[in-house]
Parts: structure tokens; sequence; C-alpha cells
């Protein structure tokens, strides 16, 4: 039983820093546990000495550190190899259940919740998933998620199952990719010898569950046996208010290959779409993958990379990863475009220059000849104040990005600073002809590259 072993390391450990090392190491160090019985923790202990001196010396010990588990163990018992047969009945036991615990899912940790970026793209779909995972098979039934390749949909399924499972560690929670539940089929109905004994497996496998989540539907086209197993798993399932979710990469009216009948299930419940992110949602995205990677980004490097994989987040994350193995491999820091540029050539195209809020930021400095680091940074000089304003100005009239999104490009100003900078400026340069004249050349220039 995996919880045995679980226990038993965590009173380990507890022990281990209340008693002496050559204590320790003298008669805990050899102990095995080996299951769990009427809320008995059973331990062998390969010598009747061992057995003796813990029962005498430790027993308190042992005792009060279950007791702070707050688990449902409650006491443990000592015995040595030859008694080991006594517990036969509760080892087959644990055999079988960890049998059938095999048939259900462990889910990856880096997809959860807390490391899911919530933008406009898939807010929708991250409340639709939320509500599911605090309370399956009852308030969206059948929760069908739907969307473009990388944009987070297989994410979303691990973070329901990792969700479900921190509250209740006993959920038989079943993911699956079509491609795995289409071979489960197949093989179910391949050897006509043992027949039945295929079918049972699969039945059980994919019936005896809470909650089933199947991946990327689409691969169901063709596959008109495998559709009918899924029809009546999904009735039964449904029945019994188990709770479904599927994905796939289009709406399930688009699934033409489909029965109509499945068709209309998959409908029947509620239908999300995740769609491609915008601009500050893969800026976040970005920022909390070099977090996790232990990386330090200067902001203009997170917009030059976000600003050009727009499409997809696997890409986007796959362009991290090639900077920073790049940049490990040269021995230098992430830290400025050109590097970034390196190491993203064969991926970007760096000569012909996107309209993005570096290129603008970069006219602007060249044509005011200031640093692109002071116009970011925090410079109160006249100078680059001016130039930082009429920066701000030309990304919001060129490329329309929301205020917070110009903000935190500067430096984390508040969205009333980039404001009041724009209007200047837009003021300034109905009657200012010399301010209107270098608005008119910068955007000459950028349009030029
Ligand atoms: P899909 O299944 O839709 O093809 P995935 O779920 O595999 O996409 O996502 C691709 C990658 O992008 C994964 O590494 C995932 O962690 C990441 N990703 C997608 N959406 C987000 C998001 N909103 N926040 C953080 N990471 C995301
Ligand atoms: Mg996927």
């Amino acid at each position: 039983m995996e919880d045995c072993n679980k226990i038993w390391n965590v009173l380990l450990l507890e022990i281990s820093n209340k008693i002496s090392t050559v204590s320790y190491d003298m008669w805990f160090n050899s102990l095995e546990p080996l299951t769990i019985a009427h809320n008995k923790l059973i331990l062998v202990a390969k010598l009747k000495s061992t057995k003796n001196t813990i029962n005498s010396n430790y027993r308190n010990i042992i005792l009060d550190e279950i007791k702070k588990l707050n688990s449902y163990v409650d006491d443990f018992i000592i015995i040595t190899p030859e008694e080991i047969p006594v517990y036969e009945n509760q080892l087959q036991e644990d055999k079988k259940e960890k049998e059938t615990v095999e048939n259900y899912s462990f889910f990856d940790n880096n997809f959860t919740f807390d490391k899911f970026v919530v933008g406009q793209s898939n807010q929708i779909v991250y409340v639709a998933a939320n509500a599911v995972a605090k309370q399956p098979g009852t308030l969206h039934n059948p929760l069908f998620i739907y969307g473009g390749v990388g944009l987070g949909k297989t994410h979303i399924m691990h973070a329901i199952g990792n969700e479900i499972l921190k509250h209740n560690k006993k959920a038989k929670i079943l993911y699956c990719t079509t491609e795995q539940f289409v071979n489960d089929f197949i093989d179910s109905i391949r050897n006509n010898k043992d027949n039945n004994e295929q079918n049972r497996k699969f039945r059980e496998k994919y019936r005896n569950v809470d909650i089933l989540m199947l991946d990327d539907i689409q691969f169901l086209a063709g596959k008109t046996g495998t559709q009918e197993a899924l029809f009546h798993t999904f009735n039964d399932l449904y029945q019994y208010k188990k709770q479904i979710v599927l994905s796939s990469d289009r709406h399930p009216k688009e699934l033409t290959f489909l029965e109509e009948r499945l068709q209309s299930r998959f409908a029947s419940g509620l239908t999300v779409d995740i769609s491609t992110p915008d601009l500050e949602t893969r800026i976040a995205i970005l920022q909390k993958k070099a977090f996790f990677k232990n990386v330090n980004l200067p902001i203009e490097v997170v917009y030059f990379i976000a600003e050009r994989f727009d499409s997809n987040i696997r890409e986007l994350e796959g362009a991290l990863q090639k900077v920073i193995f790049y940049c490990q491999l040269v021995g230098k820091e992430p830290d400025n475009i050109e590097i970034i540029k390196e190491a993203l050539k064969d991926d970007i195209d760096v000569t012909t220059h996107i309209l993005s809020i570096d290129t603008i930021v970069d006219a602007t400095c060249s044509y005011y000849n200031v640093k692109k680091q002071e116009i970011i940074g925090k410079k109160k000089l006249k100078q680059i104040a001016y130039a930082r304003q009429v920066a701000i100005y030309l990304i919001n009239d060129m490329l329309g990005v929301p205020l917070a999104t110009i903000g935190s490009y500067f430096g984390g100003r508040d969205h009333t600073t980039i404001i009041y900078a724009r209007d200047k400026i837009e003021e300034q340069s109905k009657t200012d002809n010399m301010l209107a004249n270098q608005i008119k050349d910068i955007k000459n220039m950028i349009q030029k590259r």
C-alpha cells in the first residue's frame, strides 16, 4: 500500500530529529513498513532484539509522531519476518488496490491552475474548468473545450485532475488521449479467443471512473467502432453523473465525421473555446515561465519574444527554451535583444522588422538620440521624458495596444501616466508644428524600416 511507505517516511524523518544518530542507525534504519491493517502501521524488524528494544524504549516517541500525522493510522506493531504470513490477506488486498489504482492517471504538476495565466483568450475555459474541478459531474457535463494547437487544452485538463486530487486523493480520474482510447478499444476486440476478458477490462477501465477526460477527440475521425464504444461509455458515465471532459481542435458541430448522436451528446453540456492569446497574456505567460525556470529577462526582451510568437503558446515556450539553451551554450545572459536575435535566428525573420512596441521605441530613441534603457527607465531629464512621451503616443496611435501593456513596458508605469503622456502629445501636436513634424518623421522612419 503506497500510504504505508509515505507515512513511514514522514515518521522516520520526524524521529530522526528526536533521537541520536547512533540509536537511529542502530534501531530504525533496518525497519521496513509492510502494510496498514486495522489502522495500525505494520513494521518488520529483521531481528527480535530490534523489535524488543523499540517496543521498550521508543514506543512512545513513535506513537507521539503518529498522532501528529492526523491520518487514519493510530498505532503501530512491530513484527519479525516469520510473522509476515499473518498479514497475507491484507497484502493481497493491497495488491488488488494497487492494480486498480494503476488504471487512474497521474497528472503533470507543471500543469496546474496556478501555473495557467488567465487572459481574455482563455478566461471562460479557466472559469468553467475551475467550476468542474470544484463540483465534478453536477454543473457542466460534459465540459467540451476546443481550440487550436498549443493553446492550453491539455494543460487545463491536467489542472482539473491536479485540483480534484488535491482535495480528494482517492478520486478516480482517468485522463487519456484519444489515441490511447482507440488503442484500448482495438485491443478489446482484437483477440476473439479472450474477447470477453478484454472487453471486461475495457469496460472496467473506462466506466469505473468518477471523471473521464478524453483529449483531442478530433482523432476519432474514421474510427466508427471506437465512436460506438465511446457513445456507450459516455451514456453510462453520464447517467451516473460522472464528469466527462472532452477536448478537440474544433467545435462539436464541426466534427462532421462523428455520428450525429455523439455530436449532440458532446454539445449537450458546456462548450467553451480557447483562442489565441493577446500580447498582454503572452507577456504574462513568458514572464511566468521564465520565473519558474529561474531566468531573468528584461522587459524589452520579453516584449521582443512575445511580439513574435503570437499564435501558439507551445512555440512561445519553445522560443524561451531555445534562448535559455543558447545563452548557456555561449555563456552569456539573455539580457539584450541582440543575443535573443542570435538565439532565435532560425525561427524569426530578424531582417524584416515587424511593427511592434520595440520598433517604435527604437525609432524614437534614435530620432531623439537617447538610449533605450533611459527611455524605459525612471529618468526625468527633460529630453528623455519628452522622447518617452512621444513614444507612448506613437505606440498608442500606431498599435492600439492596451494602456496597461504600454505601462508595463515602460518599467511598470501605471495607466494614468500613460494617458497623461498620450493626451499631452496629442494636444500639443495640434498647435506645435515642430512636434507634429517630428511625429511625422518618426512614423516615416518606422514605415521605411
Ligand atoms: P494544447 O493541448 O491546446 O495543444 P497545451 O495544453 O499542451 O496545448 O499547451 C502547450 C504549452 O503551453 C504547455 O506547456 C502549457 O503549459 C502552455 N500554456 C498554454 N496555455 C497557457 C497559459 N494560459 N498559461 C501558461 N502556460 C500555458
Ligand atoms: Mg493537447
